[in-house]
């Protein structure tokens, strides 16, 4: 093992909560990667670039994604909704069948070439038994322990909270407050990694969890700083020590 990669003698938090959703698991490249497949594919998304096809992807999601986090619609119902919208901005509209069609290749694609953020599985593993893991997630539990089965990761997680059972979606701090109940911790205890600066940064710190802003893809902040920032898990020390309970922001 590399030197610096050596489990250390920093003092843990207790609680270590992540996000799932590109924090551990990398959603967008594998979206990226799946629309990619179907363009390649199918005649219906062709014209507008990947990259611009992906933001409109991303926009249509999280414009959808409430109803299904708070479990009031089916994920397969607004999945083919998407296409049919998705299809129409890229200036081949489709009907309804066509755009279920479009939906499963997608969803099949989806599925083959899903893969963990780098380095988020490693540091997970490598906390586990040293602290307390909780995931918290903006998404429905039958899905979200399917991609911890996935990610090989539903023995090392302690637990997961979910805003399909909370009925409240993260920034809201009544799931973060779910998740200190669940992890049997009070706030101080906890440390909060997430991607969304928004959602995670800001839920956590509204219910007094320290939070550590992970952006991979070093986008400037939304606010004025005062989270800790983690670009990549790796080297996993470094990590380690941001999240340590000795360090305070
Ligand atoms: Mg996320």
């Amino acid at each position: 093992m590399p030197r610096q990669d050596r489990p250390s003698r920093l003092r843990l938090p207790p609680l270590v909560l992540f996000d799932l959703d590109d924090t551990i698991f990398d959603h967008t490249l594998t979206c990226r990667a799946a629309l990619a497949e179907l363009r390649r594919q199918e005649r219906d998304l062709t014209g507008p670039s990947l990259d611009d096809t992906l933001s409109e992807y991303g926009r249509l999601l999280n414009a959808m994604h409430t109803d299904v986090m708070l479990g009031r619609r089916t994920a397969d119902d607004v999945r083919a909704e998407r296409f049919e919208r998705l299809t129409e901005w890229a200036g081949h509209p489709v009907a309804r069948a066509r755009a279920e069609e479009l939906s499963s290749t997608y969803r099949r694609e989806y599925q083959r070439l899903r893969r963990a953020v780098p380095g988020a599985p490693e540091a997970i593993r490598r906390l586990a038994g040293r602290a307390k893991i909780g995931v918290v997630t903006n998404n429905t539990v039958a899905e979200q322990v399917e991609k911890l089965a996935f990610l090989r990761l539903d023995g090392d997680v302690d637990f997961l909270v979910t805003s399909e059972e909370v009925g409240r979606a993260k920034p809201d701090p009544a799931i973060f407050r779910a998740a200190l109940e669940r992890g049997k911790h009070a706030p101080r205890d906890a440390v909060m990694v997430g991607d969304s600066w928004a959602s995670d940064v800001v839920g956590a710190r509204a219910a007094g969890i320290r939070a550590v802003w992970f952006n991979r893809f070093e986008t400037p902040p939304p606010a004025k700083p005062g989270a800790a920032e983690l670009t990549s898990f790796r080297p996993l020390a470094q990590f380690e020590r941001l999240i340590s309970a000795d360090r305070r922001h």
